[in-house]
């Protein structure tokens, strides 16, 4: 096992990763940014190394300032969280050149799962449904030859995409010529690639995923699914798991398809395979090949360390339990505590003032900020994730309704409002909701 891990991230992730640590009697170094230097994840690791200043690309996208703040410590091994580095090739691809484990999947799977016109195809050939669309990119000459054979809506798709970008809807020819230019600008301006393919558009699906977990020995298990469709801008807002859609026989389904697809891919390490769901149907979106905000709902039910597994799995370590070991047991629900405007979505960093987090029986607070914490404002918004586990979907919500009463952050704008309402609307009790639901919901309540 490893002596030393250095946690590439920051926030409440860098925290989560440092309780593994702690609990493997592993020495961890956090890294941090001069605007992070009173954060949390420095104050709670063994070590901390400064890596640059304030803006990301200086500092936690430095990988020379990372790779030297390994040597310099002795870490054996790079935990890079979600975001970030997390997802780049390269990165672990130098990590693994200077002799350091990097806790994730090989640089290889990486690229593969980070090009979406790529991992579609791989996805179409170990076995798991896509959702139907062009063979590979589109050029502006031949898009309206296959948005006809698709059939519309379609949703044009930057091939290099994440956080929603460079997608936009084409309802019937006209639309279709200025939903590619803006998709291929937006692509170009957020990744430097305007590469864009071509799918067709889902009206009504849930955004339902399957969190895998592969080991150097050729085995890989499913961990059952999240239920993540409840979404602003193509962004996850709260997730559940199981999903109020699925019943075990479709569970064990999916994924059975899911492992033995990546079984044949020979995948190492925790990932998730994206799928959107509709009329019994799963379409493959896109695969992350990563530790996912959400897991801790997979925790819940499961009751096992997703970390602490996936460090394990990167020091060689066989998983120690069998598909039949892995049981799900009640229901759990995250709400992502945002620094924003619970109506307008505006960023609201600054200084927390007074922070007082529930708890109580099934209660799990993973967040980084404190009282008299300033939440800067170089990075993503999130305050911290609320996570609750009942014995069933109904005594979760109610636990959730009672954990949200007690959340106070104050001298900031937060998204609690919103969760407080949410947990009393009739649709989201019943479970009866698809991936425009909110975002339907919320132009109501304007
Ligand atoms: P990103 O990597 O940018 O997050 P994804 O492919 O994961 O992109 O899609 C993000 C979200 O966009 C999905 O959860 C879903 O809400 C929506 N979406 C993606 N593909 C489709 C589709 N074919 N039809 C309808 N909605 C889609």
């Amino acid at each position: 096992m490893f002596d030393k891990v250095l946690i590439a991230n920051r926030g409440e992730i860098a925290l989560r990763v440092v309780r593994a640590c702690k609990e493997m009697g592993i020495a961890t170094v956090a890294v941090h940014s001069t605007a992070d230097a009173n954060a949390m994840h420095v104050r709670m690791a063994d070590e901390s190394v400064c890596i640059g200043p304030p803006a990301a690309r200086e500092s936690y996208l430095n990988i020379p300032a990372l790779i030297a703040a390994c040597e310099i410590t002795g870490a054996s091994a790079i935990h890079p969280g979600y975001g970030f580095l997390s997802e780049n090739a390269r990165f672990a691809k130098i990590v693994r050149d200077h002799g350091i484990t990097f806790i994730g999947p090989t640089p290889e799977h990486i690229r593969l799962m980070g090009d979406k016109i790529e991992a579609k195809r791989a996805a179409q050939s170990i076995g798991i449904p896509v959702v139907p669309g062009s063979e590979g990119g589109v050029s502006d000459a031949d898009a309206a030859a296959t948005a006809e054979k698709i059939g519309y809506p379609v949703l044009i798709k930057a091939s290099a995409g994440g956080g929603g970008r460079g997608m936009k809807v084409a309802r019937d020819a006209q639309g279709l010529m200025l939903a590619l230019s803006t998709a291929r600008a937006e692509a170009k301006a957020a990744f430097n690639d305007d590469t864009v393919y071509m799918e067709k558009y889902l009206e009504r699906p849930r955004h339902i995923e399957v969190q895998v977990i592969a080991d150097a020995h050729g085995k890989v298990l499913h961990l059952g699914e999240r239920d993540c469709s409840l979404q602003r801008r193509h962004q996850k807002v709260l997730e559940e798991a199981t999903s109020p859609a699925l019943n075990a026989h479709e569970r064990d389904r999916i994924g059975e398809i899911v492992s033995k697809g990546l079984t044949r891919l020979g995948y190492l390490g925790v990932g998730t395979v994206e799928f959107l769901y509709e009329g019994g149907e799963f379409y493959f979106i896109e695969m992350n090949t990563r530790l996912q905000v959400e897991h801790p709902v997979t925790e819940m039910i499961t009751g096992l360390d997703l970390v602490r597994e996936q460090i394990r799995i990167a020091a060689g370590a066989p998983l120690g339990f069998e598909q039949k070991d892995v049981v799900f047991s009640g229901h759990a629900v995250e709400c992502r505590i945002n620094a924003e405007d619970p109506l307008t979505f505006r960023p609201s960093p600054g200084l927390i003032r007074d922070y007082h987090p529930p708890g109580g029986l099934g209660v799990r607070i993973d967040s980084a900020a404190y009282a008299g914490y300033r939440i800067p404002p170089h990075y993503d918004s999130l305050v911290g994730k609320l996570i609750v586990h009942g014995r069933n979907r109904n005594e979760c919500l109610m636990r959730l309704k009672r954990a949200l009463s007690e959340f106070v952050v104050d001298g900031i704008e937060t998204t609690l409002p919103l969760f407080a309402k949410l947990v009393n609307e009739p649709d989201f009790v019943n479970g009866d909701y698809h991936i425009h639901w909110l975002e339907e919901y919320l132009a109501r309540e304007e």
